[in-house]
């Protein structure tokens, strides 16, 4: 490790101490001071071929204060116990600016302190510590076995991984000290077929908070998946374009997780439902006047915001601010009951406590209110496998797999596409389709929930990448469902849309 950088695990004596000693001699209410130290790599393969490896590490020390009312925030890339205590005058310089600027007094939600805490995401080997030798070498051979299938034109193939090493001490007392790693492998098929026609069909594993383990199939089932990959794309290279219609969808959670954080995830975002977050993607149609009382869904749909799920990307054991990791109820059969909250929202909707949603992505930036874990829950006791489902549809489509995107600013008018849509006949499969694009609005779709899929269906989906705030910020959210079945909804024909 360069000599440049800082671990939050071994910082120089005395260092935190001496940042918040300063800040309450300054007589600063609240005082959070994060030192971080994020290590990104990505590798990426072209047919075979390495076509992208990059190593990148960020450390720094950033300090929050609140005083007298008013929020203050200063950072540096600097290691020394001198450069952080000059963040406290700079940081109260901020909070004076900001005070005249916006002109009401802040205040953060109570939370009692934690001590000491040290997490660590569960993981077998850190995957920032691989060698790129090794990583090439498992992705060329996941590269060349599809590629040397018949009707396989290109393979692209790449790993994420992410390793944030994290300690937080605030006024209060907590001391935490966490390490997060996650990985993204993805692998992607293109295959041509005549006169200019394509197809492209992308692995389903989502990213988790897994070490290279992942890989090597500790979590997912990447013989099986790689295997069937080519002759899925082959066939859906020849299979016909959908007709045009009203149709029952199967939605297996390699889909469904981004439907829910797009129109779920993102519209129970209370700064967001209050309009403070209007300028990137937009405010929320669930505003708190609902709270209680909107019909968000069928009596099917439960979903949670959770800090806490093992290998969950947004899983954390203290958030940004100080407060513990927690699961919470954001839909209860059907109602919309609760918000993600951080600690001035929380304090200034008067809420209660913060249920934990705080994140800066770095330490050079401000902790804002970022998603949880937004998770469907599975049917209570055993409930319907897919096949089960499915053989419950007599004509509808089964969507496997996330592609493209768009919904409006409220989060209310939306248009998914998948990576796999199969017909389904008699409560059987009949063969895929091709240009599938389902459309609803937000509580029409979840309203036509008609049956949600027991636990065995249960997968964590996600994100490395959802973005949010001004200047803009990336946090990773995970999104777990079972299969649904989802009854009469609008599908489009992608291409004749188009006018292709
Ligand atoms: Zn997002």
């Amino acid at each position: 490790m360069a000599a440049t950088e800082l671990d939050p695990f071994e910082m120089p004596a005395g260092l935190a101490e001496s940042v918040l000693d300063r800040a309450r001699r300054a007589g600063c209410d609240h005082a959070e001071l994060r030192v971080e130290r994020i290590r990104s790599q990505a590798v990426a393969l072209r047919d075979g071929e390495v076509e992208t490896a990059a190593d990148d590490t960020e450390s720094g020390i950033g300090l929050r204060v609140l005083h007298d009312g008013s929020i203050g925030f200063a950072a540096t890339v600097a290691h020394d116990a001198g450069a952080a205590v000059d963040l406290v005058d700079e940081a109260l310089q901020v909070a004076r600016v900001a005070s005249r600027a916006t002109g009401r007094r802040v205040e953060l939600a109570a939370e009692n302190p934690h001590g000491e805490v040290e997490w660590t995401s569960p993981h077998r080997t850190d995957p920032v510590l691989v060698p790129l030798s090794e990583k090439v070498s498992m992705l060329g051979d996941w590269s060349a076995r599809v590629l040397d299938a018949a009707g396989i034109d290109h393979v692209s193939v790449s790993v994420l991984a992410v390793t944030e090493d994290k300690c937080y001490a605030d006024l209060a007392g907590t001391v935490a000290r966490q390490r997060r790693v996650r990985v993204h492998p993805r692998l992607e098929a293109v295959a041509l077929g005549d006169g200019g026609d394509f197809e492209t069909m992308r692995t389903l594993a989502p990213p988790v908070g897994r070490g290279w383990e992942y890989l090597e199939g500790d979590g997912w089932d990447w013989e099986s998946e790689l295997a069937r990959l080519p002759g899925l794309l082959r066939d859906k290279l020849s299979s016909p374009s959908v007709t045009a219609g009203r149709y029952d969808l199967v939605i297996a959670p390699t889909n469904l997780w981004l439907t829910i954080h797009e129109s779920i995830g993102h519209a129970t975002e209370l700064d967001r439902a209050l309009g403070y977050e209007a300028a990137y993607a937009g405010t929320s149609f669930a505003t708190p006047d609902r709270l209680g009382r909107l019909a968000y869904g069928s009596a099917a749909l439960n979903v949670t915001g959770d800090r806490t799920a093992a290998h969950g990307l947004a899983t954390v054991a203290i958030d940004d601010e100080g407060v513990e990791g927690q699961t919470f109820d954001l839909i209860r059969d059907g109602t919309l009951v609760g918000y993600q909250l951080d600690r001035a929202i929380a304090a200034a909707t008067g809420m209660g406590r913060s249920n934990g949603c705080a994140f800066a992505d770095s330490a050079l930036h401000i902790p804002i209110q970022r998603m949880a874990n937004v998770s469907l829950a599975p049917a209570e006791d055993e409930g319907p496998t897919t096949d089960e489902l499915i053989r419950g549809v007599t004509r509808g489509i089964y969507v496997e797999g996330d592609k493209s995107w768009s919904i409006d600013m409220q989060r209310y008018n939306f248009q998914f596409t998948g990576q796999r849509f199969f017909a389904i006949e008699n409560g059987r499969l009949a063969g895929q389709l091709r240009d599938v694009a389902y459309q609803a609005t937000t509580t029409e779709f979840w309203g036509s929930l008609v049956a949600v899929g027991g636990a065995s269906t249960y997968l964590l989906g996600g994100a490395f990448n959802c973005g949010k705030g001004q200047p803009g910020q990336v946090a990773p959210v995970s999104h777990g469902c079972p299969s649904a079945l989802v009854s009469d909804v609008r599908i489009l024909n992608a291409k004749e849309e188009s006018g292709r």
